[in-house]
């Protein structure tokens, strides 16, 4: 099978993710949005990398219309991304360009005889199920977390520019500056091994969180109502419409458990829970809980460990 990775021009570990996956149905070749990281890509065996050439790749349609060139040329099995927000944005759209079925937050893949089979969750992380894309090349985004980082090395890819045409539409949005952030001094949410979540009832002060996320060297994460509330940023929202997340260690603080935020956290090896209701039914997945209010019990944990 020959499967086309869409990789963007900063990797992290969910890109390592992808490359893994990717190789368990096929050979792979690589997009690169941007100048490629060729140690990586010598890492996970990639044997070609095709840089689109285009003044402007940002945006999902332009991504999007960039790699439906590529692909009418290598005609793939399949192509496979991050499934982040605008990696599911441009599966959608890809599976419009080249008529194709997309699958979106995959976390298992295999080959049967000539067929890839891909496995997701649905209903929150309660059904397990399998599908296959009947049409097109399968556009495939998968979920971070889902599979285990294994570099297969190989020798350095076989690197070719590859002029693209945006439609209009497409060259509607132009990039007129760009930054790159400074690294975090903290691990990003997705990769962090400890993450301090904060809900409700952390009442409008995350700092709190913050501090304990600090004393553990994990990353915050957040509930969605404390980032519709503007408590924490968006990024920071883990569950069904927000990352998920398969830290060692995750604790939640004044978070009741509900659904929509567990789905997010199903990978996590122990969940620690400080709520004042006994009864919240974050209880019920904890592996430790204090039933306390977080204002008293965080603090005095602090001071535990500055002990
Ligand atoms: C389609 C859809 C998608 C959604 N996607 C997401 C998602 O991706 N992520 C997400 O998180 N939510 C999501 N939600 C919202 C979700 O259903 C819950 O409303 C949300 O997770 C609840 O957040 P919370 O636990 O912070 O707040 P609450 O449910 O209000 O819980 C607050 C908890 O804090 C406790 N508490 C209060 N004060 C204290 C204190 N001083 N000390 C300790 N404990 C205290 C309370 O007992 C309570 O259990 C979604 C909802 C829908 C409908």
């Amino acid at each position: 099978m020959r499967v086309l990775v869409i990789l963007p021009p900063v990797l992290s570990l969910a890109h390592h993710e992808v490359l893994t996956a990717a190789r368990i149905i096929g050979e792979i070749e690589v997009v690169n949005i941007g100048e490629p990281y060729l140690d990586v890509m010598a890492q996970y065996g990639v044997k070609k990398v095709f840089i689109p050439e285009t003044p402007a790749l940002v945006t999902p349609a332009q991504v999007a219309e960039a790699v439906a060139q590529i692909a009418a040329e290598r005609h793939p099995d399949a192509i496979v991304m991050n499934a982040s927000f605008i990696g599911k944005e441009t599966a959608a759209r890809l599976a419009v360009l080249l008529d194709a079925g997309a699958i979106v937050d995959v976390n298992m893949l295999r080959l049967d005889g000539d067929q890839i089979v891909v496995g997701k969750t649905v209903f929150q992380g309660s059904w397990d199920t399998e599908a296959i894309a009947v049409r097109g090349p399968a556009i495939l985004a998968v979920k971070p977390t889902s599979f285990e980082p294994k570099p297969n090395p190989g020798g350095y890819p076989h690197v070719e520019r590859v002029p693209v045409e945006l439609s209009p539409a497409a060259r509607a949005v132009e990039r007129v500056s760009r930054v790159v952030p400074p690294p975090l001094a903290e691990p990003s949410l997705e990769e962090a091994r400890i993450v301090v979540v904060g809900g409700r009832g952390v009442d409008g002060d995350f700092s709190i969180v913050a501090q304990l996320a600090e004393a553990l060297g994990g990353a915050v994460g957040a509930t969605r109502v404390a980032t519709d509330e503007q408590w924490a940023d968006h990024a920071l929202q883990i569950g069904q419409t927000g990352v998920t997340i398969a830290p060692n260690l995750y604790i939640g603080l004044g978070v009741s458990g509900a659904i929509h935020h567990t789905s997010g956290i199903t990978g996590a090896e122990v969940v620690v829970a400080v709520n004042t209701d006994a009864d919240a039914p974050i209880f019920e997945i904890a592996d430790f809980g204090i039933v306390g209010d977080l204002h008293t019990v965080v603090p005095a944990i602090l001071a535990a460990l500055r002990r």
